[in-house]
């Protein structure tokens, strides 16, 4: 881009990285930010859950992070996503591009929609959509997942193909299968190295969708999924975790968030569920911090 670093011109470029729950957004985000070299990125998070456990993911390799929590950008936060832009816009130093992490639930063509508003176009428009496609969850996905899914897919300029080292050949195939039948023109990688210089992506304007022939709204993400918070300030052994995770709903799809453990008391752990596969790793020390078990969990609604 030519456009000096302090006065972008408008509209600012978009990149918007939607995917499922659990499918390897907010790792991909962090990997681009670090890979920014100082270039100005604002950056908007949308997190279903009341807690913005993913804004406290991202690397401090970014100093302007904007948390969108407790709903879903493309419904009940589409205001909210707005007047994050716009403000983000008035800052002195305006920034050269803006990355939203869309949460898991979002369908990518709705927010395109909400971008294309005429309020909107004058300041920002949509570059370009990546989603993260999870191989080796995909043949475990319900049926409402599933329709969600290929509705992400289907206005994705660029769609990752994540977790195949932990899928097999046709899981991978049947990934492959998926996104061209929703969309023939995306670029499918399986390598994050692969969409990490800015300079290309910017340039892509992939997002050339046709928003205008999409007229059908889908299910608002609050009446197919709802969000819970569980947390405690009394550190756990991990077989009193392990009791927390065996009492959730069978209809649980995802969980994150930090983890207070009764013998490793300095380490912070993080928290991550995808299906029914949880991991718990640690992630530095709590330092300052109050140390705190608190994770969001999602469900289908039964
Ligand atoms: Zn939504």
């Amino acid at each position: 881009m030519s456009s000096d670093l302090h006065h972008p011109s408008l509209p600012i470029p978009i990149i918007l990285i939607g995917g499922y729950l659990g499918s390897g957004k907010t790792t991909y985000l962090n990997r681009l930010l670090s890979e920014a070299n100082g270039r100005k990125i604002a950056v908007l998070v949308n997190d279903f859950g009341a807690i913005n456990i993913d804004a406290s993911l991202i690397e401090d390799s970014v100093d302007d992070v904007v948390a969108l929590q407790n709903g879903c950008i493309c419904c009940s936060l589409a205001m909210g996503m707005q007047s994050a832009i716009l403000k983000v816009l008035k800052r002195d130093v305006k920034p050269e591009a803006i990355v939203i992490e869309a949460s898991g639930v979002t369908d990518p063509g709705e927010v395109a929609k909400i971008l294309s508003d005429e309020a909107m176009r004058p300041f920002a428009s949509l570059d370009l959509i990546i989603s993260m496609l999870d191989c080796e969850n995909l043949s475990t996905y319900q049926p409402t997942e599933l329709r969600l899914i290929r509705e992400q897919l289907r206005y994705s300029g660029i769609v990752m193909l994540t977790k195949t080292e932990r899928a097999c050949a046709t899981n991978i195939n049947d990934a492959k299968e998926l996104v061209r039948e929703m969309n023939a023109g995306a670029v499918i990688v399986d390598d994050y190295l692969k969409i990490l210089n800015l300079d290309l992506l910017l340039g892509t304007q992939r997002a050339a969708v046709e928003i205008d022939q999409k007229d059908t709204s889908n299910t608002p993400a609050n009446e197919l999924f709802k969000s819970w918070n569980y947390s405690s300030s009394v550190p756990m052994s991990e077989a009193e975790f392990q009791t927390v995770l065996n009492e959730l709903s069978p209809n649980t799809v995802r969980g994150k968030g930090f983890v207070s453990l009764k013998d490793y008391p300095t380490v912070r752990f993080e928290f991550q569920m995808v299906g029914k596969a949880a991991q718990v790793q640690p992630k530095g020390e709590w330092g300052f911090q109050i140390p705190k078990t608190q994770i969001v969990f999602i469900a289908l609604k039964s």
